[in-house]
Parts: C-alpha cells; structure tokens; sequence
C-alpha cells in the first residue's frame, strides 16, 4: 500500500465484509444438506407423517432461508466504488455473518431432535458387513444388525444407517467443523460483527428520527 497505512482498518473491515456475506451462500449449501438428511431420517424412521416433524422441517427452512435473505441482501443492496469494483452493504454482512453464528446451531439441534438417539449409537458399517457369530441363535452381527435396526419393508436398512451417519458427521464430525465452529468463528468471532453493526448501525440517525416523529426538539 505504498505507506498509506491510514487505509489499513478500512481494508480489514471490507474484506471481512465481503468475508461475512459469503457465509449467507456457503453454510446455507450445508444447512440444506442436514435439512434433506433429516427429512429422510424422518421417512426412514418412518415418523415423516408426524406433525411435529413437518413443522420441525419448516423451523429449519425457515431459519436456512432467513440466512440466504441476509447474504443475497448484501449483495443486492452493494454499491460501485470510485476504482469500480463493487462494495457490499457492511452493515447487512456483518447482520447475515452474525445469523451465521446463531441459526446453524438451531438447525443442528433440530436434525439431532428429528434424526434419534440411533445417529449416535449405531453400529458401524464393519458391522452391518461382518459374518462373526453373535448369540445363541447362530445368526451373524450383520444379520443381528439388519433385523433389529429395520424400519419400514420398503426401506433399506443400510440406507437408514448410511443417511444416520451422514447427520452425525455433519451435526457433530469432521463436516460440523464447517458447519458449526466456522458458523461461529469464521470470518471473525460474533463480537467482531457486533463492534462492525455498532460502527455501520446508525444510532445516532435513529435517535434524531425519534425526537422528530415524538416531536422533541433539540
Ligand atoms: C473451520 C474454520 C475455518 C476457517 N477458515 C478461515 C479461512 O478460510 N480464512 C481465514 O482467514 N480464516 C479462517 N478461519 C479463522 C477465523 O477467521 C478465526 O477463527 C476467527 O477470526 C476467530 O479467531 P480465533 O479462532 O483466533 O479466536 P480468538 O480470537 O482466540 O477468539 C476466541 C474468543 O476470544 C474473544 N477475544 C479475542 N480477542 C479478544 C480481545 N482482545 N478482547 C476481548 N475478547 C477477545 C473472541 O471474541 C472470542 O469470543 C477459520 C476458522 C475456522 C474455525
């Protein structure tokens, strides 16, 4: 920057920005995937039907959806800088970004709520495959596992466990560090978006526009 070092704050603060609006596409792309994985977890379990479950489905896309208004609110809302590249809306970023640290774990619970116990305790796919003995009844532990963890005859019991472990892996596993840690502190922790929403928020315009609607003169 040629020691134009005044600039320095205000390069962090946009290229956060534009950081924390891409969060209203990217967790949105996952959040759809534990949305379809639960629904299917539902069907699986055969429970689909219930009231609860569907209105659980919605909370979830309803909390989903209001993430991408944020991220496509920014954009839209963004304006040509004098260099003619284009600037997002920072207040609503750093709005979209703060969602982002709150809606997925909402959503997670949700999956966690719908999916059973069983997207944690489940046998492993060793075992769905193994031909060891298990019991009195001379059955194996795969054949052990197909009988008593089946659901609906139309389902198969290895997709039950294929979409169960699928819920885990994003709710809790290696996935989740995407979802739900980067959710949080991706793009800078939630205090970092509150101090920027502090900054972009206006406050100051919002109390003049209150005195003048109450009538209150200075
Ligand atoms: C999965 C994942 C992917 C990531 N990907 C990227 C990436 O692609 N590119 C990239 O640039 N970064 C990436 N990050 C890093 C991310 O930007 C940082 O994690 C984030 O800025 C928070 O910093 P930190 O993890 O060091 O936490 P810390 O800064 O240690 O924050 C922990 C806590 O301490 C508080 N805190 C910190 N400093 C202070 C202070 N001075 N006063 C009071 N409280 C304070 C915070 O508010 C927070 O509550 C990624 C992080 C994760 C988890």
């Amino acid at each position: 920057m040629a020691g134009e070092y005044e600039f320095a704050g205000m390069m962090v603060e946009r290229f956060a920005g534009y950081h924390r609006q891409s969060y209203g596409g990217c967790k949105v792309g996952v959040g759809d995937v534990v949305i379809g994985a639960a629904a299917l977890a539902a069907e699986y379990n055969g429970a689909e039907k219930a009231s609860h479950i569907k209105d659980k489905l919605i909370e979830m896309t309803h909390l989903n959806e209001t993430l991408f208004c944020c991220g496509i609110a920014c954009s839209a809302e963004g304006h040509p800088t004098k260099a003619g590249n284009y600037q997002i809306d920072l207040l609503l970023a750093n709005v979209c970004k703060q969602n982002v640290t709150r809606f997925p774990y909402e959503i997670v619970r949700l999956a966690e709520d719908i999916a059973g116990g069983l997207m944690v305790t489940m046998p492993s796919q060793k075992d769905f495959e193994s031909d060891l003995p298990a019991g009195r009844g001379g059955e194996s532990v795969g054949e052990i596992c197909r009988k008593y963890f089946a659901t609906r005859e139309d389902v198969d019991v290895e997709d039950r466990q294929k979409v169960l472990r699928l819920l885990e892996n994003l709710c809790l596993g290696t996935a989740a560090v995407g979802y739900r840690t980067e959710s949080m502190h991706g793009a800078g922790s939630p205090q970092a978006q509150r101090i920027m929403i502090s900054r972009q928020g206006n406050i100051q315009g919002k109390k003049d526009l209150a005195r003048a609607i109450a009538g209150i003169e200075k």
